[in-house]
């Protein structure tokens, strides 16, 4: 290990959601230089959870030849509410934790100062931070994945609000009586637009005898069904799934359209594994919808656009924040 090398200027970041846990190392210069990736397993409970967190971390160190010495400080997202200045996860559905000392627990394990934020603030940050090289002044980050959130910037800063809860948009009603959401409402954005909702409408689509493309592709109990399936039956013209998902899009124009009357952002970026996989099939009639459903005057100049950083947003957003921390 040469001198220059040896110094402590790395950033490690930290995607931590309920199926995966994918970490990224990067350079003094936030480009990433290595990764690893394990299973979160949030069934076997949060001390085995935090326990697959540090192995990921020194895992994706030790591929790129690196010590935790050269490493300046991590930057977590973490699913759910997050509290960053006492370093506790304080609730995550997905994960059945409720106050959970992540920041503790890892910086004990790695010796490495850790900084925790909501996953979909990170996501937002590394977005603005990475992509927008025009610096708007506000932006809101919406991810449709597995759930839905988003990340708020105002004023160039994070807006985590007085319970440090802000952006949980997945959890607006817009349909009163709707699908049962995992928060235990009825009708939540995220009940009708995410991965999940998606999924759930096609498989019981399917039991009721729907034909689609999807079960020649994967056979009939869909077991191994991902995003990127449902943009290669719409392309092999499957008018079924091409209805899913035209519904969920239009779900999705709603909430921006809701979010821009509320917020007034300068821009709207949209991430996560489903807007990745059905960008071309999705955005503009998300746009359009918005357009519609929007106040007058409100959209006037507001951009929507895709995000481009895709899978890595969270580890980008990760290394953002420990930098920004350790300045
Ligand atoms: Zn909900």
């Amino acid at each position: 290990m040469t001198e220059a090398n040896a110094k402590s200027d790395h950033y490690v970041g930290v995607d931590f959601g309920g199926t995966k846990i994918l970490t990224g190392i990067f350079d003094p210069h936030l480009k990433c230089i290595g990764k690893s990736k394990v299973s979160t397993k949030a069934e076997r409970g949060a001390s085995a959870v935090i326990d697959r967190i540090v192995r990921c971390v020194k895992d994706a160190i030790d591929e790129c030849d690196l010590s935790l010495k050269q490493v300046k400080g991590i930057g977590l997202g973490a699913p759910g509410a997050v509290d960053p200045d006492s370093g506790k996860v304080i609730f995550a559905a997905n994960l059945g934790w409720k106050d959970v000392a992540l920041k503790k627990e890892l910086e004990k394990e790695l010796g490495v100062p850790v900084f925790l934020e909501n996953d979909c603030n990170i996501c937002a940050l590394g977005v603005y931070e990475t992509e927008l090289k025009t610096k708007p002044k506000s932006m809101l980050g919406i991810f449709v994945g597995t759930g839905i959130g988003a990340g708020i910037i105002i004023d160039g800063k994070l807006y985590s609000g007085f319970n440090k809860t802000a952006g949980e948009v997945g959890h607006m009603v817009l349909e009163v009586g709707g699908p049962k959401c995992g928060c235990g409402n009825k009708g939540c954005f995220e009940a009708l637009a995410s991965r999940t909702a998606i999924f759930r409408r096609v498989l019981s689509a399917v039991k009721d005898g729907q034909k689609t493309v999807l079960t020649e592709m994967l056979g009939n109990d869909l077991k191994d069904l991902r995003s990127g399936d449902l943009r290669k039956a719409i392309r092999k013209g499957d008018k079924f799934v091409e209805k899913v998902i035209e519904e969920s899009a239009e779900y999705i124009g709603i909430a921006v359209a809701s979010l821009i009357n509320v917020l007034s952002p300068e821009i709207v970026v949209l991430g996560g594994g489903v807007i990745d996989a059905l960008e071309d099939e999705m955005m503009a009639i998300i746009v359009e919808t918005a357009m519609d459903y929007s106040l007058n005057g409100t959209m006037n100049g507001v951009e929507i656009i895709a995000s481009k950083t895709g899978d890595d947003a969270g580890i980008i957003g990760g290394a953002v924040l420990a930098k920004k921390e350790t300045k």
